[in-house]
């Protein structure tokens, strides 16, 4: 089972993910369960990260980014997901495709369905079975990062209101567009009752 995670910056995504693994880790076993983020989760991915995120790269094409989360994810894919798909395992995985369509998409205005057709080529048509969409107003996600998480802002978190605007704008649309893989969280609640509303969700998606 392949879930993947999505959301706008200060959504919770990291914190429910944690809270999610533990109660699926408590229920399955840590070996049946595998946590994994995107970009990253193993070398040649981590390498591109970084790459990605380094502060020395605010000249970074738009392109060129897109590329590079494209190439992460086709590694990550081939690395982490398929293997641990093979194997059985439940497959939590921090961002994936959606990410993709929603920041470099329309955040940075490469186009939704250009962005969607380059993917094609490193996804090769492996979909998520399910995605958790954690669903918060714009302002709201960035005063939380503001007021917790100051000190670990990366390169491509320092984006204005109207950016996080778009991207909530085309996660929504994607939401709409696929009802069945995406399902939308209200991201707004307390955590735990965010937590809640993820756990029934997956329970829900995969009853036995
Ligand atoms: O998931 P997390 O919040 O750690 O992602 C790190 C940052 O990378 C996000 O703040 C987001 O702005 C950026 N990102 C992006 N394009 C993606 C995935 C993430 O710009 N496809
Ligand atoms: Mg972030």
């Amino acid at each position: 089972k392949f879930i993947s995670f999505e959301g706008p910056d200060g959504a919770g995504k990291t914190s429910v993910l944690r809270a999610i693994q533990k109660r699926l880790v408590d229920q399955l076993g840590a070996d049946r369960v595998m946590y994994t983020r995107e970009p990253g989760g193993n070398h040649i991915s981590e390498q591109i990260r970084r790459v990605l995120f380094s502060p020395e790269n605010t000249d970074m094409d738009g392109r060129t980014e897109a590329l590079l989360f494209a190439a992460a994810r086709r590694q990550h894919i081939v690395s982490e997901i398929v293997p641990g798909l093979r194997a059985g395992k439940v497959i939590l995985c921090d961002r994936y495709v959606d990410s993709s369509i929603a920041y470099q998409g329309a955040g940075r205005q490469l186009g939704e369905e250009a962005i969607w057709q380059m993917n094609q080529f490193a996804i090769d048509g492996l979909l998520p079975d399910l995605t958790i969409y954690l669903d918060v107003e714009s302002a709201v996600g960035l005063r939380r990062i503001a007021e917790h998480r100051a000190d670990q802002v990366n390169r491509l978190d320092e984006e204005k209101l109207a950016f996080h605007q778009t991207v909530r704008a085309a996660y929504l649309r994607l939401y709409r567009a696929h009802p069945d893989r995406i399902k939308l969280i209200d991201a707004s609640q307390p955590l735990d009752q965010v937590i809640a509303d993820v756990a029934q969700t997956i329970e829900q998606r995969f009853p036995d």
